[in-house]
């Protein structure tokens, strides 16, 4: 057991986690009933570590059920025990930016890393890859790397009574720093201010690309774009200029999965709408470059050195969406309640700030129950959740369930062999037998690259067809003509 102990403490040296030693040892030792006699420095592989420090934790009864939640929860707490307060990795966050902000970020980043707060292991294990779509390239990951919830955790939480008023209202509150809940004690997160509000930046635990991070809203309120929104995604920029930063829009079914806590998405990383072509540019407003993409979701990208007209045109734009109608292409911005929002990406390139704005609409009919403007039924066996931001900017997250179902599909394909999972697929199988397009697993993979493109363009609103091309263009140049008189 002690060989154990010194090992994760050795970690912790050699990884500059430890800030008071004594106290990390002193913790530890009382954990596991060690006598406190010297520690011995040892090394042996972290994960190896990991796995007999939580089997005895769970052996001694200091947590329960011996489930992958429980363990992430227990070594989340191993972990807080050595590592520096929230007040430390503040204080250092901000003495490093007040010189560097690279410095910060990176030094925020690797703690992250190694403390496991990002879950480095399991997303490598995530299957990547790319597509070569009318678009430019799309890329793909099939997301394995969050753990399902077990049956024995539902039923732990069961047993819980919820009498917690002063804990996190959802998972991303501030209240989930150094909690145990949620497996967050140690979870670090460093104050912004962004658009003279109070923001909290942090690290996500699944990045799904390079340095995936979270803004989060000082107090627990719903997400709403306004010109606050594009306001603070510039401060942001202003701040990191080497990260993209961007919203998920404000409602269901063509926003993120939490509404009720505003928060943005950062990043350092290129998604594949910032290499779309153009369709056509307008330069009718100085220093501005308007331009609609060629995109399946229906993009406007505005271009200028000058943030402050970029936000002043955005929450026009933003405004004139929200009550523009088209019955003829379904375009209908309200019912009973309003279905118009945009999703925003910012970024900071060659000197320019740009600003991409995802025109979107979330009505639903009898003939779209889950939305217009979202997957289509006939691609919800590859996909059916929302596109959020992520997404709609290029890039794929796969449900895990495909990795094993796109094995048993290939054996379908090459050898007859019916697997009950793929109930869901069998007509595209079907269609794929029949045009004899599949020789290799990778064929098949291109042709789930095919099948996401199709989703992409069920979210646009404005199709890239006659009539979409020129909706979209008279809405640009309306809006365009109602700012300029303004
Ligand atoms: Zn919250």
């Amino acid at each position: 057991m002690k060989t154990y102990v010194d090992a994760f403490l050795t970690y912790g040296i050699d990884h500059q986690i430890i800030t008071d030693f004594d106290r990390a040892k002193q913790s530890l030792y009382q954990l596991y009933h060690l006598p406190l006699g010297d520690y011995e420095k040892t090394t042996k592989p972290i994960d190896e570590v990991l796995a007999y420090l939580l089997d005895a934790a769970y052996q001694l009864k200091l947590f329960h059920p011996n489930t992958v939640l429980e363990r992430d929860a227990y070594e989340a707490y191993l972990f807080d025990l050595m590592m520096p307060e929230p007040s430390k990795v503040k204080q250092t966050f901000k003495r490093l930016s007040d010189t560097d902000k690279e410095k910060a970020f990176s030094y925020l980043y690797q703690l992250s890393k190694d403390v496991n707060y990002i879950k480095t292991k399991r997303i490598a294990q995530n299957i990547h890859f790319n597509y070569n779509s009318p678009y430019g390239n799309i890329e793909l990951t099939i997301n394995l790397s969050k753990p399902e919830k077990d049956p024995k955790d539902i039923a732990k939480a069961l047993e819980e009574t919820i009498d917690d008023k002063k804990g996190p209202k959802c998972v991303l509150c501030k209240e989930n720093e150094q909690n145990y809940q949620n497996a967050r004690m140690n979870l670090r997160i460093v104050p912004l201010e962004l658009a003279s509000r109070k923001w909290h930046f942090q690290y996500s635990p699944y990045l799904y690309f390079n340095e995936h991070s979270i803004i989060l809203s000082d107090t627990h309120k719903p997400m709403h774009i306004n010109k606050t929104t594009f306001k603070a995604l510039f401060d942001f920029i202003d701040f990191m200029p080497s990260y993209f930063v961007g919203s998920n829009a404000d409602l269901p079914i063509v926003g993120g999965s939490i509404l009720n806590h505003d928060h943005y998405q950062s990043g350092r990383y290129h998604f594949p709408i910032e290499h779309a072509k153009v369709i056509k540019t307008y330069h009718d407003i100085e220093r501005v470059t308007i331009s609609h993409l060629y995109w399946p979701l229906s993009t406007i990208r505005l271009a200028s050195n000058d943030r402050y007209q970029l936000e002043e045109l955005a929450a026009h734009i933003l405004s004139s969406w929200k009550t523009y109608e088209h019955k003829h292409l379904e375009i209908i911005p309200f019912t009973t309640k309003p279905h118009q929002t945009i999703t925003p990406i910012a970024r900071y390139k060659n000197n320019t700030y740009e600003l991409d704005l995802i025109l979107r609409n979330n009505r639903t009919t009898k003939a779209y129950p889950d939305g217009i403007f979202h997957p289509h039924q006939e691609h919800h066996h590859i996909k059916k959740e929302n596109i959020g931001l992520i997404e709609a900017t290029g890039l794929a997250i796969l449900p895990g369930r495909l990795k094993e179902e796109l094995a048993h599909a290939y054996l379908y394909l090459k050898e007859d062999k019916i697997h009950p999972s793929l109930q869901k697929h069998i007509l595209w199988l079907n269609q794929l037998k029949d045009q004899k397009i599949i020789s290799h697993k990778e064929d098949l993979y291109q042709e789930v690259g095919k099948i996401f493109t199709h989703v992409l363009e069920d979210a646009g609103v404005f199709k890239l067809d006659d009539s979409g091309l020129l909706a979209c263009d008279t809405f640009i140049q309306d809006t365009i003509k109602a700012y300029k008189k303004m």
